[in-house]
């Protein structure tokens, strides 16, 4: 059955979403409206006066005010997805006082101590339904401080290691991918070691600056997949100061939280990647508050060095509904990521570049001059980009990707270990079919790329619209062994070889 075919209802109130506004979901498929939800939290309080500090609050008897389901009177949530057809009477469920001591105890072992998350005054777990929170997430978590790292020294791989493994799949970047590795590795030495005595080892935190689409993100990823700590990637543009619109700056740790299984000690030893981050620069000449921009940065400060943070579990802004947890960023390896366009303008101006284009005569193509600007990139460049000096202090190490040329893209296509081209050879191999791509061919894609300007992310796009017809025609014909795709079939003037299978 088609279940967006019915309008939602609340199930309290029982009114459909089009009277009563926007209905909240909750689990088993139930719905809540504002205004129930206004009049539960009414009488919480009202409650909350007759109990002068002791004892739970009943919820059977809030929820009855209601007739809700599980309520006297109403049909059980189980009743109610049983069907309405059935006439038959289902058993009810016995409640303790009816039964036995030795059943009574078995009810109760059954029953999940209420180990869940409590807001300040209420136990959640008490409710008739599961908020999300009732009970669960369950949060892992050690005595503060005491924490097992995630990589023993001796399993930390060497820079050199870190590097040829990042070279399996990343292409070109050498310069990042080196200083990444060191990074990397010595991060986890100063977490694997937990004490520090007297020297204490600053944390690592990165700033990688690069034109988008040239595999800032995939880096990471590929980064925290080899060393298989848990990774959050976030994008800073969602980010604003905690009660406006968007998602509040602790949002990025309960990403990372739920990324290592709600695994607190995991988590505080994982990575956090901000992407775009040079869309909170400060805002230049502006009157009103800049509540996405400068104050997340200045939001972000406690994260990158380090300390404990109440953190929402499970959801992207902290309120009265939402648990939270204490998460230390102290192990936490920040990297943070934005392709900051324009500052090539102000590395120049530092450089004076514009000055000396004059003695470096060969100079015949700026815009092949900008792919390398970039990598002289300095600290005080981002500073008057628009980030402010405590930001960029915290992270040390600042560096530069490479824009990506024809030469790049054609490498991204055929080099990664699972790289676009060798996917579809793979596809078409579970049909006994080889597939070939003559260069010129791959010239064409990786051209057509460049002119998009949105890194080798246009690659794979290019390339799923040229297969589709391939990939359909193709398991047609049993007798089809080799298809070489050639340049005149993309640009529609003639079409791939065939060679059919030998037998
Ligand atoms: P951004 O720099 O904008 O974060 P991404 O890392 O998301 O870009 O790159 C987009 C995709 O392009 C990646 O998923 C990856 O498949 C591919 N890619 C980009 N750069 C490289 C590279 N140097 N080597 C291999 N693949 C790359």
């Amino acid at each position: 059955m088609d279940q967006d075919a019915y309008e939602k209802v609340c199930s309290v109130c029982h009114r459909p979403e089009s009277v009563a506004g926007k209905l909240m979901r909750l689990p088993m498929n139930m719905y809540l409206c504002a205004d129930c939800m206004d009049r539960t939290a009414d009488m919480v309080e009202s409650q909350m006066g007759n109990m002068n500090g002791a004892g739970a609050i009943d919820w059977s008897k809030v929820m009855g005010m209601y007739g809700a389901p599980g309520s006297k009177g109403e049909k059980s949530n189980e009743e109610l997805t049983k069907g309405d057809n059935t006439k038959e009477e289902l058993p009810k469920e016995k409640s303790n006082e009816d039964l036995k001591p030795e059943e009574k105890e078995e009810n109760e072992n059954k029953k999940e101590s209420p180990k869940g998350p409590k807001l300040n005054f209420i136990d959640l777990t008490g409710l008739p339904f599961d908020f999300g929170f009732g009970g669960k997430p369950k949060v892992k978590k050690k005595p503060k401080g005491e924490y097992t790292p995630l990589l023993e020294l001796k399993d930390i791989p060497a820079p050199h290691k870190i590097k040829e493994m990042l070279d399996e799949y990343v292409v070109g970047q050498e310069h990042a991918k080196k200083v990444m590795s060191v990074a990397v590795y010595n991060h986890y030495k100063r977490v694997a070691t937990k004490t520090m005595d007297e020297i204490e080892i600053e944390k690592s935190n990165m700033l990688m600056l690069g034109p988008t689409g040239c595999g800032k993100t995939y880096l990471v990823r590929t980064l925290a997949r080899i060393l298989k700590v848990p990774l959050a990637v976030t994008d800073a543009t969602t980010l604003t100061e905690a009660g406006y619109i968007g998602d509040d700056i602790e949002s990025v740790l309960s990403k990372l939280l739920a990324a290592a299984d709600n695994d607190v000690d995991k988590a505080e030893q994982g990575i956090v990647y901000i992407d775009e981050i040079d869309k909170i620069a400060k805002k230049q000449n502006t009157n009103s508050r800049d509540v996405s921009g400068e104050s997340v940065q200045q939001g972000l400060l406690k994260l990158l060095e380090g300390a404990d943070i109440e953190v929402p579990v499970g959801a992207s802004s902290k309120n009265a509904m939402v648990p939270t947890t204490s998460m230390n960023t102290r192990n936490i390896l920040f990297i943070c990521g934005g392709a900051f366009p324009g500052i090539e303008e102000i590395i120049k101006r530092r450089l004076n570049k514009s000055s000396m284009i004059g003695f470096h005569g060969e100079v015949k193509n700026p815009e092949e001059k900008d792919l390398t600007i970039l990598q002289e990139v300095e600290t005080e460049d981002i500073r008057k980009f628009g980030m402010i000096p405590e930001f960029v202090g915290r992270l040390p190490m600042v560096f530069a990707l490479e824009g990506l040329d024809k030469d790049m893209m054609l490498r991204i296509l055929k080099e990664p270990k699972n790289a676009i081209l060798k996917q579809y050879q793979k596809l078409l191999e579970l049909d006994e079919v080889k597939l070939e791509f003559e260069d010129d061919a791959l010239e064409l894609i990786a051209e057509k790329a460049l002119k998009k300007e949105t890194g080798a992310r246009a690659l794979r796009s290019i390339l799923d619209d040229y297969m589709v017809d391939i990939m359909y025609e193709i398991p047609k014909d049993k007798n089809i062994g080799t298809v070489t795709i050639t340049r005149e079939y993309l640009e529609k003037t003639g079409g791939p070889k065939i060679e059919l299978r030998t037998q």
